[in-house]
């Protein structure tokens, strides 16, 4: 019979594992970020280990995981979700050495003093270049899911947490569908189709789910090393084929990462999904070992645990 404390005890296994996955997956991809994908799948054949490269230590994670952090300690500090607080965490990061940090999110954080003038920096950046779909949200959007049991404030707070940076409503579309996949995950239903519930027909989201449901891998391995690499869309669909076709955690970020492209953004939500499907242990301890802040993560799991509304 499953008591209060055993549904804690898994609540927090998954909460752990989702986070942890994550910056795990950052941070095994980083070095190979923007390899093709034959150096990418060569370099996984030959067993990819967290040995750092590419101006990476050994286990240091990226953008991905440092924004997912920031807003994780603001909904275990101030709830779900305190928009001011969460910018102000954005600002201060994207002001200091912000490694890896996108384009897009540069653009909207470094000169704002504020949630609404982040937004708006957004916006103009979205009304000049029409390419704000990137995949600079849904990287950092699982605490949401993590930290709420209503479907309706999930997408709520996933959408207004990804206009801070994104002004493209496929970027918050897909934050919110990650966060559906997370939930479904708890509850066990169908992550793919809580996704695709989330993403209101925009035509690419649907394509790339699409091709994800039908295990298309060609038409995501596409997708991974094309024009179309480092957006919203490609990296969710990734994901979540990850989550359904690997049999496990490691298996599911090898293969994520040995499509090249942007490999870290790609594994860490395949790592965040994959770590909340099968929990923290299944997360291999010699990639866990030398992982940076690993102990201010787990603070950061227990924090949203403590604080799920
Ligand atoms: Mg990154």
């Amino acid at each position: 019979m499953a008591g209060g404390s055993s549904q804690g005890s898994e609540r927090r296994r998954r909460t752990e594992g989702c986070l942890i996955g994550l910056a795990v997956g950052d941070a095994l991809g980083a070095p190979l970020e923007a390899a093709s994908a034959r150096e990418a799948r060569v370099t996984v054949e030959h067993g990819l280990e967290m040995s750092g490269g590419a101006g990476w230590a050994p286990g240091e994670w990226t953008d991905d995981t440092a924004m997912a952090i920031a807003l994780a300690e603001s909904i275990a500090a101030h709830g779900l979700l305190d928009e001011d607080d969460v910018a102000a965490r954005y600002i201060e990061w994207a002001n200091g050495e912000a490694k890896g940090i996108g384009a897009t999110t540069r653009s909207a954080l470094t000169a704002a003093v504020g949630a609404d003038d982040a937004r708006s920096r957004a916006r103009a950046l979205h009304e000049q270049t029409g390419m704000t779909a990137g995949n600079g949200t849904v990287m950092r959007a699982a605490p949401i899911a993590l930290a709420c049991s209503s479907s309706a404030e999930t997408t709520r707070a996933a959408r207004q947490d990804a206009s801070l940076t994104h002004a493209d409503p496929a970027a918050g579309a897909a934050s919110a569908a990650l966060c559906a996949a997370i939930q479904a995950i708890f509850i066990g239903d169908d992550p793919l189709d809580a996704a695709a519930a989330e993403v209101n027909g925009h035509p690419q989201l649907t394509h790339a789910l699409r091709s994800a449901r039908e295990d298309n891998e060609p038409a995501l391995a596409a997708l991974a090393a094309g024009p179309e690499a480092a957006t919203c869309w490609t990296t969710l669909a990734i994901g979540l084929f990850a989550l359904e076709t690997a049999d496990s955690y490691a298996h599911g970020v090898l293969w994520a990462i040995g499509l090249g492209g942007d490999t870290d953004t790609n594994a860490a939500v395949a790592g965040a999904l994959l770590g909340c499907r099968h929990g923290r242990a299944s997360v291999p301890g010699e990639w866990l070992e030398p992982l940076w802040e690993r102990e201010r993560i787990e603070r950061a799991a227990q924090g949203l645990v403590d604080r799920r509304v």
